[in-house]
């Protein structure tokens, strides 16, 4: 057995190496895994351009499924109680809950002041191995990790531990229920999967949209209006076509997954008055939109933006596709067709909108 692995290195923006590392041992707790599939998310994409504060270089790559390679000290067990054995296929959250922060001691565990604590660390960092675009990748004590029903295949299963996950607790945060209306800008992953969500839980919803091959699957994914913004090019235009399927309101509450700015100026006037704005999509600190508080307060829109999940949304979002699997096409989220070797391509489609998620096929 080989005691080394690849990655790809970010070495600075928009330029990827892939290298070489010696495996690092297993800590008590800690677990190596094999990396199968690992997804290209909008925040990798966003690290790769340059974008991100802090993070300029490091091990890219976060939402993934692998198989046990090896078992740290006193792991028997996933974070469900589940027996875990060495080949079991696992998904882990991509951010760690370190239980002893201030947020983490008031139970806000998707706020731990540690979760990226080595997120796209450098790999000469201990262990090393702190990217999911690599065949292997470490999972700390500090990070819940499920293991994946055998009835989910892979190529559904990597898409759980950021973009299911996200927005499941975003749905139970925007506090959206069975007959109430749901929009939601943007039919990427994040939109598709909400869309998926909200239909299972009896809402009703509407996806805007521009990309036509993303208007087309929002309706496999069960949207029951889409609303197709080249049709739509004034905020004037885009109200009226939401009024006019929400019996003059708007909707009770919008979901934003574009990370667009300006659709966060626009989202509050696609609610009701009273309506719930559940903010996801924007994550980049730096970029401004104008914004109208007036038209805010004098509808009392409740703005919740949302960032990462509870940890324990995970096993949720596990047992959701196990039991919707054959309902939805799943299958069609995610783009094969690049290794370890393409991740700068797969990086590149997914920037230019080719794709709706390029999946890395990391396993040799
Ligand atoms: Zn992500
Ligand atoms: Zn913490």
């Amino acid at each position: 057995m080989t005691r080394a692995g690849r990655f790809a290195y970010l070495a600075e923006p928009m330029r990827i190496e892939l290298r070489e590392h010696a495996l690092p041992d297993v800590g008590p707790g800690g677990l190596l895994v094999r990396v199968r599939r690992a997804n290209v998310c909008g925040s990798d994409l966003h690290i790769w351009r340059g974008r991100h504060p802090q993070l300029k270089r490091g091990v890219l790559g976060h939402e993934m499924l692998g198989e046990v390679a090896e078992l740290g000290q006193g792991v028997t067990r996933d974070f469900a109680g589940t027996p875990l054995a060495p080949g079991d296929r696992v998904v882990a959250t991509y951010f760690l809950c370190c239980r002893r922060c201030p947020p983490c001691a008031r139970g806000d565990f998707n706020l731990c002041l540690n979760a990226y604590r080595y997120f796209a660390a450098p790999p000469e960092e201990h262990p090393h191995f702190h990217g999911a675009f690599a065949t292997h990748y470490y999972v700390h004590p500090d990070q819940y990790v499920y293991r994946v029903p055998d009835e989910v295949p892979d190529r559904i299963a990597a898409g759980v531990n950021c973009a299911l996950s996200q927005v499941i607790y975003a749905l139970d945060r925007g506090r959206v229920v069975t007959g109430q209306t749901l929009l939601v800008q943007g039919a990427g992953g994040l939109g598709l999967y909400a869309t998926a969500v909200a239909r299972e839980r009896g809402v009703r919803t509407i996806v805007l949209e521009s990309v036509p091959a993303r208007l087309e699957l929002a309706r496999l994914f069960g949207a029951d209006v889409v609303i197709d913004l080249a049709e739509h090019d004034s905020l004037e235009s885009r109200v009226a076509a939401v009024h006019d399927v929400t019996g003059g309101e708007g909707a009770d509450v919008a979901l934003e997954v574009t990370g667009v700015p300006a659709a966060f100026s626009e989202g509050p006037f696609l609610l009701r008055p009273g309506g719930r704005y559940v903010v996801v999509g924007n994550i980049s600190p730096g970029q401004t939109a104008p914004f109208d508080p007036g038209s805010l307060v004098r509808r009392q829109v409740e703005i919740l933006p949302v960032i990462r999940y509870q940890p324990w949304y995970l096993a949720l979002a596990l047992e959701f596709l196990r039991a919707t699997r054959e309902r939805y096409p799943y299958d069609e989220l995610c783009e094969d067709g690049y290794g370890l070797d393409d991740v700068e391509r797969a990086m590149r489609e997914s920037s230019e909108r080719m794709v709706t998620r390029a999946t890395i096929v990391c396993a040799r």
